[in-house]
């Protein structure tokens, strides 16, 4: 039998967590806010804007849009950054990513400052993801993972866990996390020789390749948790990764899509602004 591993009920106690956070900060005088920073107008970009700006609201984030127009030079990206990084009523920026071609991707995210980068694309977050330092934040989708294995209770020490991407945003931190909670965790990309052999072997296995069923009967086997991080769209359908016909013939765990890692991630991203706001009021 094949189990769901559902976001909801992980969000739910995620939200809980925030909502006591942010209720014990505002009666310091503290609002948690999110600057969410988007240039241009492309159609994904306002719809995650949009639903992030609900979620963080229901969790007692308070949300302020910043919209630069898409020909804005890359000084005037800087400087409304810069402007972001130095507002003292603003916790946590989430900079929507990929940006414009004419803008420089490498130089926006050193720009941002760690402390506020709740969605962990400054070098400083990816620093403390990889060397375990705790400074600045996990990639939301990563941390999201991470969420719904602890929610379930999956135990990572000693397991064997096969990370398939090896993106920045999701497949290399999450590789990190994995091994900081005592997996051993092996990272598979487009080069990997007979893929397959090695994701059988999986106990934990995460797909994060952004392909509708590039993970299917051939790649599992019987007992394992399986995480599809995947959003593919096929014919105007939401699916992950991972073929769900063919996990239901093996039995074990898998989270849905949708309704799985992607329900999780705005949750995380709540949370990390009110995390970042607590360390904001307990800095000297
Ligand atoms: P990405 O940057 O395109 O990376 C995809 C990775 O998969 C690459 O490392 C690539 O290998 C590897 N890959 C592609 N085809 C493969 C194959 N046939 N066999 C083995 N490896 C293969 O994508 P991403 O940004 O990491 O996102 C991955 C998926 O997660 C997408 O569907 C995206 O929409 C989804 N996502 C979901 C959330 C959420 O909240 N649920 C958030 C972010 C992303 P190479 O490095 O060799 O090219």
């Amino acid at each position: 039998m094949l189990e769901l591993l559902k976001g909801a009920p992980v969000a739910e106690a995620i939200n809980q967590r925030t909502q006591e956070l942010s209720e014990h900060l505002r009666s310091l005088g503290v609002s948690p806010t999110l600057a969410l920073l988007r240039v241009g107008e492309r159609e994904d970009d306002i719809a995650y804007e949009q639903s992030a700006m609900k979620r963080c609201e229901k969790a007692g984030v308070d949300t302020r849009s910043v919209i630069l127009p898409a020909d804005v030079s890359q000084k005037g990206l800087i400087a409304a950054i810069e402007e972001l990084n130095c507002d003292k009523a603003v916790h946590g920026i989430l900079l929507f990513m990929p940006l414009p071609k004419h803008l420089d991707g490498e130089a926006t995210r050193r720009a941002l400052s760690p402390e506020k980068d709740v969605d962990g694309i400054s070098y400083g977050s990816l620093a403390g993801v990889f060397t375990g330092s705790g400074e600045g934040f996990p990639p939301c989708t990563a941390k999201a993972c991470i969420e719904i294995l602890d929610f379930y209770g999956i135990d990572c020490t000693g397991k064997n866990a096969v990370v398939v991407g090896r993106s920045l945003v999701v497949g290399r931190p999450l590789a990190m996390m994995l091994m900081e909670k005592n997996a051993t965790v092996t990272i598979c990309h487009t080069k990997t020789q007979n893929l397959p052999s090695v994701t059988k072997e999986a106990q934990l296995l995460i797909a994060a390749v952004g392909k509708a069923k590039a993970i299917g009967a051939e790649h599992l086997s019987t007992g394992q948790v399986l995480i599809d991080v995947g959003i593919n769209f096929v014919d105007g359908k939401m699916c992950g990764d991972v073929d769900f016909p063919a996990a239901e013939a093996v039995s074990g765990f898998v989270t849905p899509v949708p309704g799985g890692v992607g329900s999780v991630t705005t949750a995380v991203l709540a949370s990390h602004v009110t995390e970042a706001a607590r360390r904001f009021a307990d800095s000297p």
